[in-house]
């Protein structure tokens, strides 16, 4: 089947990650464009005035609008049950994130509510989260385990997850991360908990039913430490699990020379990153993915995301939606704040939600890109300028949406 998108005004043609320095800071664009799409895959995209002549099965008009690659949220937890908004509000008033966990609030909170929680409702709970994603770009997203914290509830997140994969137009990656926190029952007890998590027999059935590609960490005073996380990513890389790591957010623990030690896929977070471990990851091919809504939600400092790209680095950008340190879904949004907040070009900001989110799930020789033989995961834009996006903060200007070649959503 050829598709053929004419009257584009503006191409992003973002290159397959990872891309850095002058790929990541000015991505080239074609002015008065055209793409075809052949059996799901991009065959060719350039100046319409050197574009094919058909016969086509089926033209689209791009309206004089502008086309970028499906956004890829490479950092998310949508999977979950319940709310907290009280706790929003306490924290608004004062208490910090650390003290209404000690009171036996925050993420047990979820885990309470994730444990009682049937799969059919923790589908159904998460279904219109990633419908508003796509309605905002999204064709791609990472999404970890982790507020089960028992083998039998992760098993059935993951499990949750891989119906989202197959029920939407969204693509899923499953991440199992089983060492998110320490549950109450295991309290001071965290090697004891990282032996029910670990036991060969959760981890033959996650390999067996292929329910998870990544594995992750909280490595953080009060979750686990760099030893004890070594040991989590350790036993899940044995039974095929590639390592991501949850570092250096609230203390500075070292977990990001850890990741590029396993050869990690991602280092996230990075808001106490320092200068010795920014050179560290130059040397790898880890990739150091930034949260800004976090900051933005929590009100907290931002990782350096300037001097990341400075020193050469590939960096990418995600939502880490989840129920407490950071509820949004949009990686539009998260553009802007990354704009606004880390001082990131829009173009860069694109390329880090695209190309280089791929890169950090894995997966940039397929997705993130307008390549030839690339997916046609592709975005029609109703703007005729690619920059005003991240600047118009908050408007959606998503005309199309297609994923593997199909019209997925049309506004
Ligand atoms: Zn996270």
């Amino acid at each position: 089947v050829k598709i053929f998108i004419q009257n584009i005004a503006q191409l992003v043609a973002v290159p397959p990650g990872p891309v850095c320095g002058a790929g990541l800071s000015s991505p080239p664009i074609v002015e008065n464009a055209a793409l075809l799409i052949e059996d799901g895959r991009i065959a060719w995209f350039g100046p319409a005035d050197q574009a094919p002549t058909g016969p086509f099965d089926r033209r689209i008009d791009a309206g004089g609008g502008t086309v970028v690659p499906g956004l890829v949220d490479c950092h998310t937890h949508v999977v979950f049950a319940g709310s907290r908004e009280d706790e929003f509000e306490q924290r608004i008033r004062g208490a910090s994130y650390i003290e209404i966990l000690e009171a036996g609030g925050g993420i047990l909170n979820s885990v309470r509510a994730l444990r009682s929680a049937r799969i059919d409702d923790l589908v159904a709970e998460s279904r219109p989260r990633l419908e508003r994603m796509l309605a905002s770009g999204t064709t791609t997203i990472e999404a970890k385990s982790g507020y089960g914290l028992t083998p039998e509830d992760e098993i059935k997140t993951l499990r949750a997850i891989r119906r989202l994969d197959a029920e939407t137009p969204v693509e899923l990656v499953p991440t199992f991360l089983g060492a998110h926190t320490i549950p109450p029952e295991y309290a001071g007890r965290a090697d004891a908990f990282l032996d029910t998590i670990t036991d060969e027999a959760v981890l033959r059935t996650i390999r067996d039913e292929g329910l998870a590609e990544f594995a992750d960490v909280f490595c953080e005073r009060g979750a686990f430490s760099l030893g004890q996380s070594r040991r989590f990513l350790t036993a899940c890389g044995e039974f095929g699990l590639t390592p991501k790591i949850h570092s250096e957010q609230i203390t500075f623990t070292g977990g990001t020379k850890l990741a590029v030690e396993l050869g990690a896929a991602s280092a996230d977070h990075l808001e106490c990153i320092d200068d010795e471990t920014i050179a560290t990851l130059s040397d790898s091919e880890t990739i150091p993915v930034v949260l800004p809504g976090c900051s933005f939600f929590l009100g907290s400092p931002p990782a350096p995301a300037r001097r990341l790209i400075d020193a050469g680095l590939p960096v990418a950008l995600a939502t880490d939606v989840n129920p407490g340190s950071c509820t949004i879904e949009s990686l539009p949004l998260i553009m802007s704040i990354a704009a606004t907040l880390l001082k990131m070009t829009p173009l860069e900001c694109l390329v880090a939600c695209t190309a280089n989110a791929a890169a950090a799930i894995r997966r940039a020789d397929r997705i993130g890109a307008i390549a030839v033989g690339h997916q046609a995961d592709l975005l029609i834009l109703d703007i005729s300028n690619v920059n005003r996006w991240a600047y118009q903060v908050g408007v959606n200007p998503i005309a199309k949406v297609i994923k593997r070649g199909e019209v997925v959503l049309q506004r």
